[in-house]
């Protein structure tokens, strides 16, 4: 398929992007790496009638100290950021979550303004975001907004932004020196988004004691997800085996559907249970929206949400 017609109008600075969202808001769609919206485009998924592109906007590309952290423009590619030694001595965990993102041609084009905008579920740089306690700095037609990441990411492809706010920066806050950081996945493939992502920044005291632990989530939710439950079981606590299986067991959000969720939405919908869908080799064949979604149930409703962890029986599923 072929993109509906549109058109295409590449501001010149940071001004007329501004202006051109505040004079077509609800028609316009920011362009920045087209990773993610040039398929949408294609697929017809959206049609928007104008795209404002940002591509020739070098003042939103950059990576710089700011204050006690790092404040990244918009539009800086995320390879680059992936290789900048400033991020990597100043936040770790950004390079190790972007290194999961999509692969390198992939990220040799996306950026991390569309990364942050796009908000999906399952990406790996939102969830460290939320871990590292980034901020997103936004410019509308009314000026400057500083929001926190924690109040970003509303639910799948949804944000705080408004359609007239242009995503200009992240701001990340430089983690103590002694923070140890990890990002583990479950994907199919090795640079395909997440089914689920677990990102961990912990610092100890010298006896070992847990002072500081920060746990994000990715694909189990509709946004990415602080495990708090987890975080307050182990912070003033030695780590122990016990402790870290309590940890991983622990509650992760109401948002999230449970493993009961999971077998309940899959037997109502099919009739069968996972492993007999499993066993008789129809996963792919399970459509949730073949099979009857119901907006009205809550359960539907919450896996919905969550579309990405039925990536393995179904594939992509359509945006909402
Ligand atoms: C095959 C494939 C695999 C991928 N795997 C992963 C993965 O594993 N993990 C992962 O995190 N991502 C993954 N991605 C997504 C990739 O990182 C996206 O390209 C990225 O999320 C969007 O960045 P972009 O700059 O290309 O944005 P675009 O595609 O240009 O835009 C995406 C959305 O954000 C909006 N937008 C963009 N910039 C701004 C801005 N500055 N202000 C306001 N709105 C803006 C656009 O209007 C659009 O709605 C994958 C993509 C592909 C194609």
């Amino acid at each position: 398929m072929k993109p509906a017609r549109l058109d295409h109008i590449r501001a010149t600075d940071l001004a007329h992007a501004v202006a051109l969202l505040a004079e077509h808001a609800d028609s316009a769609r920011v362009l920045a790496g087209g990773q993610s919206l040039v398929p949408l485009l294609a697929t017809r998924r959206i049609s928007p009638e104008l795209l404002v592109d940002i591509n020739g906007l070098r003042e939103l590309e950059y990576v710089r100290e700011d204050g006690d952290g790092l404040e990244i423009g918009a539009l800086t590619r995320n390879r680059t950021i992936e290789t900048s030694t400033l991020v990597a001595a100043a936040t770790p965990l950004m390079v190790q979550a972007l290194h999961h993102s999509g692969h390198v041609t992939i990220r040799n084009r996306s950026t991390i303004g569309g990364s942050t905008a796009y908000a999906h579920p399952a990406g790996e740089s939102p969830a460290a975001l939320l871990v590292l306690n980034a901020s997103v700095v936004l410019h509308g037609p009314n000026g400057v907004r500083i929001v926190p990441v924690a109040e970003f990411f509303l639910g799948p492809h949804v944000t705080a932004a408004r359609p007239d706010e242009l995503l200009t920066a992240v701001r990340i806050p430089r983690p103590a020196p002694d923070t140890a950081v990890a990002i583990e996945e479950f994907a199919r493939r090795h640079g395909d988004f997440a089914i689920a992502a677990v990102l961990a920044a912990v610092r100890h005291d010298a006896d070992g004691r847990i002072t500081d632990a920060r746990i994000g989530l990715g694909g189990v939710g509709p946004t990415p997800l602080r495990a708090t439950a987890a975080e307050q079981l182990l912070v003033g606590q030695i780590p122990t085996e016990d402790l870290l299986a309590e940890a991983a067991g622990s509650p992760i959000d109401p948002r999230a559907p449970t493993p009961a969720d999971w077998r309940e939405y899959v037997r109502r919908r099919t009739g069968r249970s996972a492993p007999e869908l499993m066993t008789e080799g129809r996963p792919a064949e399970f459509s949730p929206f073949e099979s009857g979604y119901d907006p009205a149930d809550p359960i539907d409703r919450m896996i919905m949400a969550t579309r990405n962890a039925v990536f393995p029986l179904h594939g992509l599923m359509p945006l909402p």
